[in-house]
């Protein structure tokens, strides 16, 4: 004998319930108990309308009307026309007993547990029924059998207790007797003593088939459902998740006991006491294996098999001095939540013994204040005891696993992860078995919780790097572009899974959970982006809260800048090409960098200084391996170099300038590069790698612009650069006369920063130095004389972009 059973949506309708039919009646010939629910979502309409009816809402009438007609729309789909008559008769009745029970409630306003029960009872009573029907069409050996007479519960309406011996016995008797082979009975419905229905708690149905399953020592117990069996997450969260082949009774006990709604938690204990193997299968997919639950299983090797996690939890905390090496306190403080019938999660005692901690459901945490505050009266008023904190939107994530006890280290792995991704950890639990870590989280981490410890323990092999990029101009565009050419070599070589989830330029923004095309972008952004906001932009990354978030700023706005210590503080690294805020005051830099130690968040800005060049990374090595740099000497303006290499009088010296605009050399305002701002900063951000605490007034700035330069617009720039020819040109005849060139230099020597035009020998290590290309020459201890120098191409969107990349991959990294 074996017992099937088949939830909501299992048998939503007359397509699916024609899919249990093939199920049941695939060469079996022995006999079966077919358990099945409520149609998917009939309970909660149920609930709905009760609950209607006894506010004085007359909506519940227009639930009702709906309820009855698909259950009668489902017999004619299903049952063959001329046998169609009596159970649409018997569900006809079902439905005017119920619309009676509903008018009751509304007339009197008033609604007991054991009028929901009886409520919520003609869901699984009315799918049976037809169920049944429908079966009995197919094959004479069909049968209804009325659980409520079988199976016997106390009188706790809504999550009734079984009397396990007389309905044992009672069942055994039943199926003794009875003739028909397969039997259709509906799930999560009993009766107490007085013949009165009760219901064995949301989710029964999969208790009452292994309450069936224990009483008649079967074979085996199917668990048919809409997922190819327990799997290492809810899918819903996790969209990696997978079927677990085998698990122990207690593995999937601990899972189902902390979220995994799969299987109801108290279904387990029957089947684990006789030992019954038990499956869960897809309906849709019944050729997948599905999971097979057994005693032991001991050849598998994970040491984890799955990870749960139940939101709308609260804590409680009780403090204080009075509660260290006084015996019977803990038994006071259960007692108190179990005297209110107050259901405990999870507990965790300091061993300072100073503080006890339990998790309990979030609506009955006022209840478990006024209770257990009540019972300590005495020790409050006294001081010794604080009275209890309550935290709420709380929720508990736990890993699952009968091997954790062998194999060390997976606590460690499990909180280092958390905390890798900024995850605060209000309270831990470990069972004693050693077969469930739990830790006590906010609701709004739960789903990157999940997410990023599933990646750990059964995707390692693939990071997820969620990029936003701001400001998809020169070098954004670049970079989505080689983020779309690399993308698949960096997954199959390196295991690094690139998702574009957010993109902003100064004029729209657009953020989709689900990935944006590299490619696409424009057009996505232009049909789906909304008006920019960079607060908004920033706040939409937190509140998604993805695991492994960088935010990419290749923007020159200010306002972008002072947006990193918020997004740090969330554990969302920052990528920048944008200077500004690694050249502002120097608190604020030192701040940021703060952050991203304690927050664990890379702030990385390589291309600050000489775009792709490995300058900053080479400094910190240098640093960090104890060396001390006494000396830079450096020529770090693309545009500047640019500018001079081919400026010789002969093309006016605006328009050198505008060539090397249209090129992408130059910062938006160009007059940022000529004017020596831009190689001021950058000056600046290498003596502070180095170590030294410098700020934009501390370095001199020797400029060869005209201040006519710097009024008005960019326009207004270019045209007195042509009224100031002259001057430019002067500059260079006097260069060019001394046998020299024109570079644009900036030194920090001796604690002390400037930058200025100079003329270079032809001997000089500057001499040399085309096109756009940047050098810097580092004096250090390790390198006195001969400096240590990085020459190479130090502007353009492409290098650039390609910067920031290598940034970015420094995080995943990370
Ligand atoms: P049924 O109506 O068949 O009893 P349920 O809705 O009660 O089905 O349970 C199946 C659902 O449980 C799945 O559709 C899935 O969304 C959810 N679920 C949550 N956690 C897990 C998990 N770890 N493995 C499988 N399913 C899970
Ligand atoms: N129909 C009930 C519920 O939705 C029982 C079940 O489906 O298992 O909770
Ligand atoms: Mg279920």
């Amino acid at each position: 004998m074996k017992v099937l059973k088949f939830g909501g949506t299992s048998v939503a309708n007359a397509i699916n319930i024609k899919k249990v039919a093939s199920i049941v009646f695939k060469d079996q010939p022995e006999k079966l108990i077919v358990v099945v629910s409520a149609f998917s979502g009939v309970t909660d309409l149920l609930l709905k309308a009760s609950s209607f009816a006894s506010t004085g809402d007359y909506q519940y009438k227009e639930i009702h009307q709906g309820i009855e007609k698909a259950h009668l729309y489902c017999i004619k789909e299903l049952v063959a026309l001329q046998k169609q008559s009596a159970v649409l008769s018997e569900i006809k009745q079902l439905c005017n007993e119920l619309e009676e029970l509903l008018d009751g409630i509304y007339k009197l306003q008033e609604l007991s547990p054991k009028t929901r029960d009886k409520v919520v009872s003609f869901g699984e009573l009315m799918s049976s029924r037809i169920i049944a029907a429908y079966f009995s069409d197919l094959s004479a050996e069909a049968a209804w059998v009325d659980s409520r007479e079988l199976i016997k519960t106390d009188s706790k309406f809504g999550y009734a207790n079984v009397l396990k011996s007389f309905t044992d016995e009672n069942i055994a008797l039943y199926f003794k007797a009875a003739k028909a082979r397969v039997f259709v009975a509906p799930g999560f419905i009993a009766s107490n003593s007085n013949g009165n229905t009760t219901t064995l708690g949301r989710g029964g149905s999969d208790y009452t088939a292994a309450i069936f399953a224990s009483a008649l020592k079967v074979k085996s117990l199917e668990i048919w459902t809409d997922v190819s069996g327990m799997m290492t997450a809810d899918p819903r969260v996790v969209t990696n998740a997978k079927p677990i082949a085998y698990l122990t009774y207690k593995e999937a006990m601990e899972l189902s006991h902390f979220g995994a709604k799969v299987i109801y938690p108290p279904t387990i204990q029957p089947v684990m006491d006789l030992e019954i193997p038990t499956a869960i299968k897809n309906t849709f997919k019944p050729e997948d294996a599905g999971t097979l639950l057994l005693s032991d299983y001991s050849n598998g090797s994970d040491r984890i098999k799955g990870i749960s996690s139940i939101n709308k939890v609260a804590i409680l905390t009780l403090e204080g001095s009075g509660m260290v090496g006084i015996p019977g306190f803990s038994k006071l403080l259960f007692e108190a939540l179990a005297n209110d019938h107050i259901n405990v999660i999870l507990i965790t005692q300091s061993s300072s013994e100073h503080s006890i901690t339990v998790a309990i459901n979030e609506h009955d945490s006022l209840r478990a204040k006024v209770a257990i505050d009540s019972v300590f009266d005495n020790y409050i008023e006294k001081g010794i005891i604080y009275p209890v904190e309550i935290e709420s939107d709380m929720a508990i994530i736990a890993v699952v696993g009968d091997k954790m006890k062998s194999m060390p280290g997976t606590s460690g792995l499990m909180f280092s992860t958390l905390g890798k991704n900024g995850i605060n950890i209000r309270a831990i639990a470990q069972g004693s078995s050693e077969r469930n870590i739990s830790a006590v989280i906010s609701n709004a981490d739960i789903k990157k919780a999940v997410n990023v410890l599933h990646e750990v323990f059964f995707e390692a092999s693939k990071k997820q790097l969620n990029i936003f990029v701001s400001g998809v101009g020169n070098v954004g565009k670049k970079l989505l572009q080689q983020i779309s050419r690399q993308k698949q070599y960096l997954a199959d070589k390196h295991n690094v899974q690139l998702n574009v989830i957010g993109v902003a330029n100064s004029r729209k923004m657009l953020v989709k959970p689900i990935g944006i095309l590299e490619n696409d972008f424009e057009k996505e952004l232009g049909e789906y982006g909304h008006t920019s906001d960079v607060e908004k932009f920033t706040d939409e990354i937190i509140a998604l809260n993805l695991r492994n978030s960088v935010f990419i700023d290749c923007t020159a706005h200010a306002e972008v800048a002072r947006t990193y210590a918020k997004l740090i503080k969330k554990s969302v690294s920052v990528v920048a090409c944008n200077k500004i805020a690694a050249s502002a005051g120097y608190w604020e830099y030192l701040e940021l960098k703060h952050l991203s130690n304690i927050y664990n968040a890379p702030f990385l800005f390589e291309t600050n200084v000489g775009a792709a060049l490995p300058i900053i990374g080479t400094l910190n090595d240098l640093i960090k391996t104890g060396d001390v740099v006494n000396k830079i000497q450096a020529v770090l303006s693309g545009t500047l170099n640019f500018v001079f290499n081919n400026y010789d009088g002969t093309k006016p010296f605006s328009e050198v300038v505008r060539q090397a605009q249209a090129e992408g050399f130059t910062e938006p305002d160009p007059r940022l590069d000529l004017g020596g701002t831009d190689v001021m900063r950058k000056i600046l951000i290498l003596a502070r790698e180095a170590g030294y605490a410098l700020n934009m007034e501390d370095i001199d700035n020797n400029g060869f612009l005209p201040a006519s330069c710097f009024d008005g617009s960019v326009e207004d720039f270019y045209k007195e650069m042509s009224i100031q020819e002259a001057h430019f040109k002067a500059i260079y005849d006097k260069a060019a006369a001394n046998g020299c060139k024109l570079k644009f230099v900036a030194t920090f020597d001796n604690g002390k920063a400037n930058v200025g035009l100079q003329e270079i020998p032809e001997n000089h290590d500057l001499y040399n130095l085309f096109g756009k290309d940047n050098i810097v020459l580092f004096y250090t201890n390790r390198y006195p004389e001969q400096p240590l120098v990085i020459k190479g191409a130090g502007a353009g969107a492409d290098v650039t972009a390609s910067g920031v990349f290598a940034d970015m991959m420094r995080v995943a990294s990370h």
